[in-house]
């Protein structure tokens, strides 16, 4: 089976128009990476005369930090990112990503998987495939059936076992980065049938974020490029559960002095912002690091004045 993946968009959009999100994962305060990411889609919100929505990631339950949600809340608007709506929290959701795996199963495309990762280590190994370090095994396929039939739904919760994906023979994703150009993946050389839900029974990340993407309408992401690979995922995703496909604007990243992303696990250090003072330096930071110029820099500006010139400035040719 070939998927031929439109590159236009689905031209019945949301009534109200651009919507935006910033999701961060709750493993930590906001550093000077997810500024950037928090900063870039809040002007492309408020440029576009959108709304601009918070979703807490706060899935992956193990690795999130007590407080940080709080914190992540409070350093937001302490540089004057306000967001739209109820906060989302991705860990009441669960009722959610359960209703599209079960959908996913009635359409037959769902498969238990007991590899562990030494297993498809192994396997790739006894393949000759040499995984580069930093990059995600591609699943050889071990635990694919040679027909994939729906599922009797009370297994889809069984602990011990994974839930995969079933591509598609061919599965080439094709989409256009607003800020990148066009992009290609094939799913099945570059990922091979991915996780939806653990083998610990977390949903994973790949599915809450295309289901909560969908079910909040979100018109427009903007994020790190540190998330451009799994852009092509998401989009198969989409395609299967038959949700709108939105468009793509992917940040440059900031890196360490050894070149690696900021992140909890490098140690990054929390921005500041215990007063207007700093949280604007914060801001000029992330703005600078986005290309930005010509933006107020005098002692008195407001951090509203200043925004709102970051707005006027955001992407204008
Ligand atoms: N929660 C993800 C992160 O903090 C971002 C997800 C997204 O923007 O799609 O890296």
């Amino acid at each position: 089976m070939i998927l031929a993946v439109s590159k236009l968009k689905n031209p019945s959009s949301p009534a109200d128009g651009y919507r935006g999100r910033f999701a961060p994962s709750p493993t930590g305060p906001l550093h000077a990476g997810s500024l950037v990411a928090a900063l870039g889609s809040w002007l492309d919100a408020r440029k576009n005369g959108g709304k601009w929505l918070l979703r807490i990631e706060d899935l992956d339950t193990p690795r999130c930090v007590a407080g940080a949600t709080q914190q992540i809340q409070y350093q937001l608007l302490a540089c004057g990112l306000s967001w739209d709506e109820e906060v989302i929290h991705q860990s009441q959701r669960q009722d959610a990503y359960k209703r599209a795996l079960e959908r996913l199963n009635g359409l037959q495309y769902l498969y238990p998987c007991i590899c562990s990762r030494q297993m498809i280590a192994n396997t790739l190994i006894s393949q000759g495939i040499q995984t580069p370090r930093n990059q995600e095994m591609v699943y050889p396929g071990t635990c694919r059936p040679a027909s994939i039939r729906s599922n009797p739904v009370e297994t889809l919760g069984e602990l011990q076992q994974a839930w995969r994906i079933a591509l598609p023979q061919n599965c080439h994703i094709e989409f256009e980065d607003s800020a990148l150009g066009p992009q290609s993946q094939n799913l099945n050389k570059e990922v091979g049938d991915f996780v939806l839900r653990r083998s610990d029974g977390l949903f994973t990340y790949q599915l809450a974020v295309v289901v909560d993407d969908a079910e909040q309408n979100i018109t427009h992401i903007v994020r790190g490029k540190d998330l451009l690979s799994n852009t092509a995922r998401q989009i198969y995703l989409q395609e299967v559960l038959g949700y709108q496909r939105p468009d793509y604007l992917h940040l440059p990243l900031v890196l360490d002095e050894h070149g690696e992303k900021l992140s909890k696990q490098t140690l990054a250090t929390q921005i500041n912002t215990q007063d207007e003072k700093h949280a604007l330096l914060e801001l000029r930071k992330a703005a600078n690091h986005l290309g930005l110029s010509h933006l107020p820099d005098g002692e008195n500006v407001t951090i509203a004045e200043w925004l709102l010139a970051a707005t006027h400035a955001w992407r204008s040719e």
